[in-house]
């Protein structure tokens, strides 16, 4: 088992290529984002293997993801595949920033964060001040 630590250094070495899973959130002048990169797992999907990246659409920040694009780390021109029919959305825009971020040089005032736990109850943690506290708001009492 891996310590918290070690798992989110992994996750931020993957993120830097996309070429690891995980959960981040960005964050900038326009807002944030939570993002989940995962893999296909059910062998009956026509999608079995192809990786995902959603973005988180609910209040439940471990499972109320929608999917928008597909990710191939390999494909060194177009990593990332909006799906069409969120082609002419604003996801386009969070998903160029998401791109430049983890695989260009940054963006200024842009910051890209992997989820964590909180200390206290192990909830998975994806807002920033969350991640920066190591604590959740409703474990600091504050919600
Ligand atoms: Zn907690």
């Amino acid at each position: 088992m891996l310590s918290l630590e070690q798992q989110t250094a992994d996750v931020k070495e993957g993120m830097r290529d996309l070429r690891s899973n995980g959960i981040f959130t960005i964050e900038g002048p326009i807002g944030r984002k939570t993002f989940r990169l995962s893999t296909v797992k059910n062998e009956k999907s026509d999608l079995y293997g192809k990786r995902i990246l959603s973005h988180l659409i609910g209040p439940d920040n471990t499972d109320d993801y929608k999917g928008i694009a597909f990710v191939d780390s390999t494909d060194q021109a177009h990593p990332i595949r909006i799906w069409k029919r969120f082609k002419f959305t604003e996801i386009v825009d969070w998903a160029n920033i998401l791109l430049e971020l983890v695989n260009g040089d940054g963006i200024p005032n842009w910051t890209i964060q992997a989820a964590t736990t909180c200390v206290r109850c192990n909830r998975l943690l994806t807002t920033p001040e969350s991640i920066r506290a190591g604590i959740g708001p409703i474990c600091q009492g504050m919600a």
